[in-house]
């Protein structure tokens, strides 16, 4: 399955995730964490981070990462979507807490719970739209 983009539109009008979008318009994934305590944060909410007079801080984590759990979806559970397609969480090397949502492509090989997988990036600058392969073993 190749990724010619987003299988639904992801949610970028959401204020408080520009500096996600805008990370992956450039190349990278970039996740939250606290000013006050340093702990990343994922799914980031509109108030911020918990610890008070907190606020958001978003870094880059790379492009590697490892299946936390994955499963096919084969049934079209979505209006307009109507292909297979493989889902799951991933965790990245630098933010091991938190668990991402992640769609897979599988051209490279299956992915499989533990597998390591690296960012891809559909499209570019503000349709940009991330997504995991199977990480070369070479
Ligand atoms: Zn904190």
């Amino acid at each position: 399955m190749t990724m010619p983009g987003p299988l639904f539109e992801a949610p970028r009008q959401a204020p408080w995730l520009a500096p996600y979008w805008e990370g992956l318009g450039v190349g990278e994934l970039r996740l939250p964490r606290c000013s006050v305590c340093g702990r990343w944060e994922w799914y980031p909410v509109e108030s911020g981070p918990a610890c008070p007079d907190g606020h958001y801080v978003w870094e880059a984590v790379g492009p590697l990462a490892t299946v936390f759990t994955c499963t096919r979806v084969d049934r079209p559970l979505l209006p307009g979507i109507t292909q297979s397609y493989m889902t799951g969480l991933i965790v990245t090397d630098r933010a091991p807490d938190c668990r991402i949502a992640a769609l897979f492509d599988e051209s490279a090989g299956p992915v499989s719970i533990g597998a390591r997988v690296r960012l891809s990036i559909s499209g570019a600058g503000e349709s940009a739209f991330p997504y995991f392969t199977l990480e070369s073993m070479s």
